[in-house]
């Protein structure tokens, strides 16, 4: 059975026919398989940790059930599976030796595997969630490393996904507290999206807003409980993230579940920089975007603070950068490998002329008081976010990710550039008030200032 929030959910969603959430879901795999995607043959893909959990039955049913079934293809558990294209191709020449149809038995990195593997093979899939680590299970697009850029690859998201309670709430600790921190990013996403819908940048579709930020509250409110193996809070976490992926497929977009705070998780996963404590696996994707979404609430108290009603606009006009400016000082700042080229176009695609800036600043200065009421509302405080992702057993602090607070500070204004997406730190910076509001916040008395002794 799947939750009334889902149903409604799924009557729009364009890839995703259904999703189970229910302790023993794995018992209707094969009854969902043969409902969503009929009397093909099938195919488990697992890696040797998912399969021994739950794709050896899966395996097993499928075939008690007479379904003609192929030989499961099983990844090594270690060392992690990386996001690399590389492992798409090698899975998806695999495929192309028969025509069964994919069931990724799996977590984040390889359900985004199998996603655009079968994909590339013309083939839907099904999805068997391990872990609730990520909202990527009913999404479309699979988030890969290729050509030293992560990218969200487009490909539909699965036909249907069975998540089962009692696989969910086996799963390592650290997995449900990254689908925490997943989810939580909501909060300063949400905000973000306020921002660029106040200033007509993009509107927010009311319908798919609710899919998000209704259950959200909700869904994120028992950390505690959920760290502690709790089933409820479980469903909830789960129902949470399912239905974010749902409401990217039901907008064709992931705005609904992405701001800032994922820049700053990929900007740390595409560079190294958060990797992980005593030579440990890199953090999982949801601990990253958990503990950005600190961050970019720490960031946006400092910009609540300031009245923008106030920006001297004929001023702001004279100091903008030309293209060429703003182009060098992005490769002045972004020399890795495939990013460098990646965050001249995506800057590019948010560059506006003087002009334009004038007329967006005097919507600010026009705009700021309703706006920053309707921020204060969406958000929550660094401080509250940081305790409720502890009390997930998330990392709060930048020793707990192996992220320096030199590249922290630096985050802040390098993110920006690799997403054409607007975000409060593109307000902060049309604004003129970025880097001075960086500043203080590692400056003495300043939240990272703190955060750190
Ligand atoms: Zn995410």
């Amino acid at each position: 059975m799947s939750t009334e929030r889902i149903q409604a959910a799924l009557r729009d969603a364009t890839d995703t026919n259904d999703v189970i959430i229910a302790a023993g879901a794995l018992s209707s795999v094969s009854e969902v398989f043969n409902r969503t995607l009929g009397e093909f043959p099938a195919v488990v893909v697992a890696d040797e940790n998912t399969y021994k959990v739950a794709g050896e039955e899966v395996h097993r049913r499928l075939t008690a059930a007479g379904r003609n079934v192929v030989d499961p293809y099983v990844f090594p558990g270690r060392p992690t599976l990386r996001a690399e294209y590389g492992n798409i191709t090698t899975l998806a020449a695999w495929l192309r030796t028969h025509d069964a149809i994919p069931v990724a038995v799996a977590s984040g990195t390889l359900n985004d595997i199998v996603k655009r593997a079968a994909h590339e093979c013309g083939r839907p899939y099904l999805a068997v969630a391990t872990a609730a680590s990520v909202d990527g299970y009913t999404s479309f697009g699979a988030s890969i490393t290729k050509d030293g850029f992560k990218q969200t690859l487009t490909c539909p998201a699965p036909r249907a996904v069975v998540a089962d309670l009692d696989v969910l709430t086996a799963a390592p600790a650290i997995m449900t507290a990254s689908g925490y921190g997943d989810l939580l990013g909501k909060v300063p996403a949400g905000a973000d999206w306020i921002v660029a819908d106040e200033l007509g940048v993009d509107p927010i579709d009311p319908h798919v807003w609710d899919l998000v930020q209704g259950p959200l509250r909700a869904a994120t409110a028992r950390p505690a409980e959920l760290a502690a193996g709790d089933r409820d809070a479980m469903l909830a976490l789960v129902e949470g993230l399912m239905m974010s992926g749902l409401a990217m497929q039901v907008s064709g977009s992931s705005r609904p579940a992405s701001g800032a705070e994922h820049y700053f998780s990929h900007l740390w996963e595409l560079e190294g920089l958060a990797h992980g404590v005593d030579g440990g696996p890199p953090p999982e994707h949801g601990l990253k975007v958990g503990f950005g979404s600190i961050a970019v609430a720490a960031f946006y108290e400092r910009l609540l603070q300031r009245d923008l009603g106030e920006i001297d606009v004929d001023d702001r006009r004279a100091a903008w950068p030309s293209w060429a400016e703003v182009e060098q000082a992005v490769r002045a700042t972004h020399k890795t490998p495939g990013l460098d080229k990646a965050a001249v176009e995506q800057s590019r695609a948010k560059y506006i002329d003087a002009d334009q800036l004038a007329e967006r600043l005097t919507l600010v200065r026009d705009r700021w008081p309703a706006l920053r009421e309707r921020i204060r509302q969406q958000l929550l405080s660094a401080d509250q976010l940081r305790d409720q992702l502890r009390a997930a057993g998330a990392p709060t602090s930048p020793s707990e990710l192996g992220l320096r607070l030199d590249d922290l500070k630096a985050t802040y204004v390098r993110a920006r550039m690799i997403r054409s997406r607007y975000t409060a730190l593109d307000l902060a910076h049309e604004a003129g008030v970025l880097e001075e509001i960086v500043e203080e916040l590692f400056a003495p008395g300043g939240y990272w200032a703190q955060a750190a002794t």
